[in-house]
């Protein structure tokens, strides 16, 4: 896995499509760094630790989540650093904590449509054995916005509406100009990939709010702001 650099503090590792890894960021403050979130497993977290070290940055101390889809959140367990999420990723988190991950269970939970194909099919391509999924809620957890100082830079944490998922966060960093989405701009495949147009106006609105010049999203290669808002202008038209 190769740590690409974005600006002088901001890095990320690319997403990949097999098991649905989604792209991973850092943040490298004077005293503290930070990871966007935790990767899908323990595997692609310690990837991505050993992709830190090979270019000589330490582990974060910090992991922020930007919602709380398995792809996102399935590594939390096994980073060392303090991991943070909306009160909203908590709760789904906790839920799904309680699941047995099991053939039969997940199989269960497929047939009464709590949880989709798309993730089931990758949940087995990232768990050749899934008695190795760990489901946890994060350290700490905040509703509205947070600040982190991680020395010399600072990251903000701005809860956002987004048709993607409820507990959608931006992740801010306003001295290098980036803006962290994860897949806020996208549908909601737990309700039918339904688009909401008035949620997506919402974000849009959001997003042009954030003085940036870069967005890093959850698969895919990152994008000008400009690019950003004129997807999000078509979406809206479609
Ligand atoms: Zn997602």
């Amino acid at each position: 896995m190769e740590l690409r650099r974005l600006t002088d503090r901001v890095f990320y590792t690319m997403f990949s499509k097999e098991s649905d890894r989604p792209v991973l960021g850092y943040i490298n403050g004077q005293t503290r760094s930070l990871m966007v979130d935790s990767g899908n497993s323990k595997f692609h977290a310690a990837l991505f630790n050993e992709a830190l070290r090979k270019e000589g940055l330490r582990k974060p101390e910090i992991v922020a989540i930007t919602h709380w889809h398995w792809d996102h959140t399935f590594g939390m367990h096994a980073v060392e650093g303090i991991t943070i999420a909306h009160e909203k990723t908590n709760d789904k988190l906790a839920e799904q904590a309680k699941w047995e991950w099991t053939d039969i269970e997940m199989k269960k939970r497929l047939a009464a449509g709590v949880e989709i194909e798309f993730a089931d099919t990758c949940i087995r391509n990232e768990y050749p054995s899934l008695s190795e999924i760990q489901v946890v809620t994060s350290d700490i957890s905040f509703s509205g916005t947070m600040e982190i100082d991680l020395g010399g830079i600072t990251v903000e944490l701005h809860h956002v509406t987004s048709p993607h998922s409820d507990d959608s966060v931006c992740i801010f960093v306003p001295q290098e100009r980036v803006l962290f989405i994860g897949d806020a701009v996208g549908v909601d495949y737990y309700n039918d990939c339904h688009l909401d147009k008035d949620k997506l106006r919402s974000l849009l609105t959001a997003i042009e709010g954030f003085d940036f010049d870069m967005c890093v999203v959850g698969h895919a290669e990152p994008v000008s702001k400009l690019k950003t808002v004129a997807v999000m202008n078509s979406l809206l038209e479609r």
